[in-house]
């Protein structure tokens, strides 16, 4: 693993800075390929991930690698992380306010590993980093924001109990992919939705 990121892996394992640590068992880093075109982005550990300190090991996790490997991608060739890196209790929405306190670190994953495109998997992703909800109205398409790709699609838990939402998850994954090989081609990128401030 690359160092700054070994280092922000052993500051998150430690964190306190928000309530979310008393509630812990164990802190989930994110993990993944750091040389990654691309980086995922969900709301915040579960159950599974919470036992084992690794982001998405659960059942939305399966979900997840299906629909990458639908794509021909596997979960080692990309970087995985949360919004915040502790597990709420009983699986609540993270606060606004331990939302702010952890997005120094994805801020810093971001900075290291330089994305072609961060993928949002879900609202809580879209809110915190767009200002945006309802992403089942805007699953599918592209952002520019401050000079960065945003990719926008459902959060895998979604298909949990809706399993019509795997087909989206998975057609969101090969379009996703294919934007990523036009990006590299140098070809021009539509983009849905532009960030202005
Ligand atoms: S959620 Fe983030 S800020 Fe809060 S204790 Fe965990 S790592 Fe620290």
């Amino acid at each position: 693993m690359n160092k700054k990121l070994e280092k922000i892996k052993e500051e998150v394992t430690e964190c306190t800075n928000c309530e979310l640590s008393q509630t812990r068992n164990n802190s989930v880093p994110g993990k993944g390929n750091f040389k990654s075109d691309v980086i995922f982005v969900g709301e915040a550990p579960g159950k599974n991930e919470d036992m084992h300190g690794e982001p998405f090991i659960g059942i939305a996790g399966k979900k997840l690698t299906i629909a990458l490997e639908n794509a021909g991608i596997t979960r080692d060739e990309v970087y995985i992380t949360n919004i915040v890196k502790c597990r709420p209790p009983k699986n609540r929405i993270p606060t606004v306010t331990e939302r702010n306190t952890c997005k120094n670190y994805l801020r810093k994953e971001i900075e290291i590993i330089k994305p072609k495109i961060i993928c949002i998997l879900g609202n809580t992703a879209f809110n915190s980093l767009l200002d945006g909800k309802e992403i089942i109205k805007f699953r599918g398409k592209i952002v520019r924001k401050n000079n960065q790709l945003y990719f926008l699609t459902i959060h895998p838990a979604a298909t949990i109990y809706n399993q019509k939402l795997i087909s989206v998850l998975k057609k969101d994954m090969k379009k996703l992919f294919k934007l990523i090989e036009e990006i590299k081609d140098g070809k021009e990128i539509k983009i849905n939705i532009e960030y202005t401030s």
